[in-house]
């Protein structure tokens, strides 16, 4: 990167970040935490802090809740169509502002620039599918089967909801929420994670610029996530709770839901399986390994966590994929030439080395391994494990790293059973140029989405999300609107 370019895109920065509100943003205003507490985000490719935020706390994130509680009347009674209105707005804007965000993105949470720039696309994306389905929300009027009743029912917004979020995608994971919520015509308290807070502020901002209301959309960063959750979710005034993240805390949040019986959408982690069979097209297998594997440098619930590879092709394929994974660029996001940034921080470093040595410990080999820059980034070198034992931690949870672990199978069933062998059911990929064997395999598949021949499957006209304890509900198409509407229903007698 040259020297002027490299000042250039700092300078971007420095102008994003200063615009980035910092405050609380409840009832449309900005404002300190009651108890003055203060965050510092930082950024995980060089350690530097970035800014310093309000880190709500209980007092505050309970006057967010009366926020959305007082807003939800007036904001359930507006036209669809203004809805729809704010949410291609907010697409546009986000078109415009890609740049400004996308280096967000980047400096909070450490993904290469072109990455980052996907993903402010990908969350337009979802602004404007949920805008184009804000006019389409019905009903139905009928009669029931003794004749004796008109049903009339119709679908009206679930209330205020709660949203939480990771940090693997900082924009596109409100995105999902905030979209549908602002659609079906819900208010909401957003909790963003605590790494990445920032670009969910300026999503807010850009979402008021939009025209969204004050009040409809409050936002509180916090370091306190146990403590403010369960409040705000014991006063009752909060009906929906859309949560992505860990299985662990999915659980956690399900008991709190229990106590208040609330609606709850969970997206929780995987343990994809990808399988590459003796009849695939190997340039195709190794392309999308190299898209499932490595993309936000692994950190993706829909990352492959386990390959297996026929044993016909598997020198074949782990060859190829080991010189495109050694191969790969780590630094800092922000650099053009950077393909893989690092990774969250240092617990997540530490939890990747671990996984990748009690694997060596069980018996496996490493094929592969990059190179990190120096420096005191979060970096982790792009690995290539083969022969990696079932009963290695690296098969049984989530890597959430840069590492491909490979291992060998020769019978189509076995390699079923072993996919299906697991607790998560989010995504599966296959690649194989049969087509009787795509349909057979996809459909025998535990999980909530299948790839064939592909490595992406998120896509904001279909519905995400996963079975087993990879979730409830569905994120995105048709169905992601659902989740944020309730029926209701209504009996006429015919006299
Ligand atoms: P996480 O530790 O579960 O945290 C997710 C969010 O929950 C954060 O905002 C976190 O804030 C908050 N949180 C944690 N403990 C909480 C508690 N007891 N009460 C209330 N809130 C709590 O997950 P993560 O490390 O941020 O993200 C990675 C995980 O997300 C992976 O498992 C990945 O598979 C999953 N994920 C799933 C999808 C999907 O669509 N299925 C998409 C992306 C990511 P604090 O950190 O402050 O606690």
């Amino acid at each position: 990167m040259t020297a002027t370019l490299e000042s250039d895109r700092r300078a971007d920065l420095a102008r994003v970040l200063a615009a980035v509100p910092t405050g609380l943003l409840i009832d449309g205003q900005q404002r300190g935490a009651a108890d003055d507490a203060v965050v510092t985000v930082e950024n995980p490719a060089n350690r530097q802090p970035l800014l310093e935020i309000a880190d709500a706390g209980e007092a505050d994130a309970l006057a967010a809740v009366r926020s959305a509680a007082a807003h939800q009347g007036s904001w359930a009674t507006t036209a669809p169509r203004h809805r729809s209105g704010i949410l291609a707005r907010a697409a546009e804007l986000l078109d415009r502002q890609q740049e400004d965000l996308a280096l967000l993105i980047t400096a909070e949470m450490g993904k290469p620039l072109a990455e980052a720039r996907g993903e402010v696309a990908y969350a337009a994306e979802f602004f404007r599918w949920f805008s184009e389905q804000a006019g389409h929300i019905s009903g139905s009027y009928g009669l029931s089967a003794d004749g004796g009743t008109r049903i009339l029912v119709s679908r009206r917004p679930v209330g205020p909801c709660l949203l939480i979020t990771p940090w693997n995608f900082p924009l596109a994971m409100g995105a999902r929420k905030i979209g549908p919520a602002i659609a079906a015509g819900c208010t909401m308290v957003f909790k963003p994670a605590p790494q990445t807070p920032l670009t969910s502020l300026a999503l807010a901002q850009l979402l008021a610029e939009a025209g969204l209301p004050n009040g409809v959309l409050n936002v509180i960063a916090s370091s306190r996530a146990e403590l403010i959750t369960g409040s705000m979710m014991r006063t009752g005034a909060l009906r929906k709770l859309s949560f992505t993240g860990s299985t662990e805390v999915g659980r956690i949040l399900l008991r709190v839901a229990a106590d208040t019986v609330m609606r709850t959408s969970m997206e929780l982690g995987g343990n994809a399986p990808f399988i590459v069979f003796e009849d695939a097209d190997l340039d195709v297998a190794v392309e999308e390994a190299m898209v499932a594997k490595m993309r936000n440098m692994g950190q993706a619930c829909t990352a492959a966590n386990r390959m297996y590879v026929h044993a016909a092709v598997a020198t074949e394929f782990t060859a190829e994929l080991t010189r495109r994974m050694s191969g790969l660029v780590v630094g800092d996001g922000l650099q053009p030439e950077t393909q893989v940034g690092p990774l969250i921080d240092a617990a997540s470093q530490l939890k990747v080395r671990q996984f990748i040595d009690d694997a060596l410990d069980r018996g496996a080999s490493v094929a592969g391994i990059g190179s990190v820059p120096d420096g005191a980034g979060y970096f982790c070198a792009p690995t290539v494990l083969t022969d990696v034992q079932p009963g290695s931690v690296l098969s049984q949870a989530e890597i959430f790293g840069p590492v491909a672990a490979i291992s060998t199978f020769t019978d189509e069933s076995a390699v079923v059973a072993a996919a299906n062998d697991t607790e998560w059911g989010l995504v599966g990929y296959l690649i194989t140029e049969n087509l009787d064997r795509a349909l057979r395999v996809s459909e025998a598949m535990e999980t909530g989405m299948v790839g064939i021949n592909t490595g992406v499957v998120s896509n904001p006209s279909a519905p995400f999300g996963g079975v087993k304890q990879s979730g409830l509900g569905r994120e995105g198409g048709a169905v992601g609107l659902e989740e944020y509407l309730e029926l209701h229903y209504a009996a006429i007698p015919v006299r």
